[in-house]
């Protein structure tokens, strides 16, 4: 145990930037496949990737949102089997969105597409909602189109940030 922990802070002060040979210290490099990195050279490939624009933002965000509503009307006439089209619908978004914004990407996009999926969601739950404020209430359905939007929107947000089909 002792000695693993001596190995490690001995070799730190050598620790430097696979990619600019920057010294780097333990807090603030990052593992990366190709070695240790610094943040900032991170930042610059990560740049890289963001290839996503302002509009493609709205458009994720728009796109997410009315087929998360739409997915959910259709859904919520069918009871439980709510719970077996959920992922579909995400995985339907993840498509359209990555189709309309011509596959960029970036991070922002993948929240704004999460955002949009939740926020789409919520109409669907004002009908029980009312019954609710009248004193009645249908707490099933409540809780099928909660974890409905739950499972479409983390379906959608793991299928845009990585998983491609
Ligand atoms: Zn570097």
């Amino acid at each position: 145990m002792t000695d693993e922990n001596q190995t490690d802070t001995d070799q730190t002060p050598g620790l430097t930037c696979n990619r600019c040979g920057k010294p780097i210290t333990p807090e603030t490099a990052v593992l990366t496949p190709t070695g240790y990195h610094c943040q900032e050279c991170v930042r610059a490939q990560q740049k890289i990737f963001d290839t996503a624009r302002p509009l493609d933002i709205v458009i994720g965000f728009v796109i997410a949102a009315v087929l998360s509503y739409l997915g959910g009307l259709l859904a919520s006439r069918l009871g439980f089997f709510t719970l077996l089209i959920a992922p579909g619908v995400g995985s339907l978004i993840a498509n359209a969105v990555r189709v309309a914004v011509k596959r960029r990407r970036s991070k922002l996009l993948n929240s704004a597409i999460l955002a949009g999926a939740l926020i789409g969601g919520i109409p669907l739950m004002i009908p029980e909602i009312l019954l609710l404020f009248r004193g009645e209430s249908n707490w099933l359905s409540l809780i099928l189109k909660i974890v409905y939007i739950a499972l479409a929107a983390s379906a959608a947000y793991a299928q845009t940030k990585g998983i491609r089909i």
